[in-house]
């Protein structure tokens, strides 16, 4: 192999590795609706099987489950996506689908 041989494999190296890295990203932002549109998702049903899985509800204050912390919500979980202040955003956990600002599950995570 020579030099210049040596040298394109190095730059279709580091092109391959920068595409590999921005990968997840673009697979994430083509997945994630605008958020124009974020207000017409429908809420996010109650019987939803992962839903009920986590143990989800829109009024936090009335979690009776053991893992909840009184203060956490929706609006403070690092999940929650779209605007702050709107009552009803979309989550990373729940694709397609608003949850209530006002709402926790018990994969709630603190925002940083
Ligand atoms: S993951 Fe966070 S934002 Fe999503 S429903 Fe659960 S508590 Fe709410």
């Amino acid at each position: 192999m020579n030099r210049s041989d040596s040298q394109s494999r190095r730059r279709f190296l580091v092109g391959a590795a920068a595409v590999a890295a921005s990968l997840p990203m673009v697979i994430r932002e083509l997945g994630r609706p605008a958020l124009a549109q974020d207000k017409d998702l429908p809420k996010l049903p109650l019987d939803n099987a992962q839903a009920k899985a986590l143990a989800y509800i829109e009024d936090a204050s009335k979690s009776t489950h053991p893992n909840f912390k009184p203060g956490s919500n929706c609006a403070n979980c690092q999940f929650i996506q779209g605007p702050d202040g709107a009552a009803w955003r979309p989550c990373q956990l729940f694709p397609g689908y608003n949850v209530a600002s006002d709402g926790w599950c018990s994969a709630w995570a603190k925002k940083a």
